[in-house]
């Protein structure tokens, strides 16, 4: 089998240098990647919507603390929910959204979140990414995510696309995607595909001199001068010095690159968008 002209050898090379460089670079610490509970995972899937995981952050340990299962949120007073999301912003449709969602998996499942792709797509909100995300966050199941970041990726590195504007409503493009997650790899495989494309493979500044997977990507073969940095130099710095008057203090250097940030990607490139807005890539 061919992926996009990449045998399948370097399609496993491509996986096993994702996996690698995740351990290595990734954000692993971020609380809903650390959890197995279903109900955490779904918070942070509805949560991480069109915001950054830095502000979600500031309200996802409080929520859970909260609201630690459906039963307790179906319970709560909606403008209580309200009050709890004001920092993040839409504050009125998330906790109206999570209300019915808690209350679906009240009625229909005794308050527990199910874990079968089938039954998640089924529940208020929850879309094909968000669905496979719990599966692949909780059991760590084979399946692929692909949000707009994680599509861009495939599509440099082997030249495939969906032929969907959904990705996932292309089973050939899922078969292919899904034959990339390394077995019993699929938590450190996915996440680091997600951060990969945020942090190095971005929409318009992709830093192939920097990417773990530049030697396998067809998009860097075929145009490498406009992929590394300007003149061979390793990226511009730009350094923030101390105010003349305070005490001397350590120089912070700062990458430059707008894209360093796992937060700041989270602001433009919306955690799951591809439910609503699959045409950015
Ligand atoms: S080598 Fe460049 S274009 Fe290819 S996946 Fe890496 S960053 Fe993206």
């Amino acid at each position: 089998m061919h992926c996009g002209g990449a045998a399948v050898g370097g399609a496993r090379q491509f996986s096993l240098a994702v996996v690698e460089w995740y351990r290595e670079r990734g954000d692993r610490n971020l609380p809903w990647r650390v959890t197995r509970d279903p109900w955490a995972v779904l918070v942070a899937g509805v949560l991480l919507r069109r915001t950054t995981a830095r502000q979600v952050l500031g309200v996802y340990g409080e929520f859970l603390r909260r609201w630690p299962s459906p039963r307790e949120l179906a319970a709560a007073p909606v403008k209580e929910v309200e009050r709890a999301l004001r920092p993040l912003g839409m504050e009125r449709v998330r906790a109206r959204q999570l209300k019915r969602l808690a209350a679906e998996l009240l009625a229909r499942h005794g308050g527990w979140v199910p874990l079968s792709l089938g039954e998640l797509v089924r529940l208020t909100g929850v879309g094909d990414y968000t669905a496979r995300e719990v599966l692949v966050a909780v059991l760590g199941a084979r399946e692929p995510l692909l949000d707009t970041n994680a599509v861009r990726v495939l599509w440099r590195a082997l030249g495939v696309r969906p032929r969907s504007s959904r990705p996932y409503l292309d089973p050939e493009f899922v078969e292919l995607a899904r034959s990339l997650v390394p077995p019993g790899g699929s938590r450190e495989y996915n996440f680091g595909l997600l951060d990969l494309a945020r942090k190095v493979c971005s929409a318009r500044r992709p830093a192939c001199f920097e990417c773990p997977v530049a030697a396998l990507c067809r998009e860097a073969r075929e145009a490498p001068l406009t992929r590394l940095p300007r003149d061979g130099l390793p990226p511009l710095v730009k350094c923030r010095r101390p105010r003349p008057l305070e005490p001397a203090r350590r120089v912070v250097c700062q990458p430059q690159r707008e894209d360093v940030s796992p937060d700041a990607e989270h602001l433009d490139e919306p955690h799951g968008v591809i439910e609503r807005d699959p045409r950015a890539y």
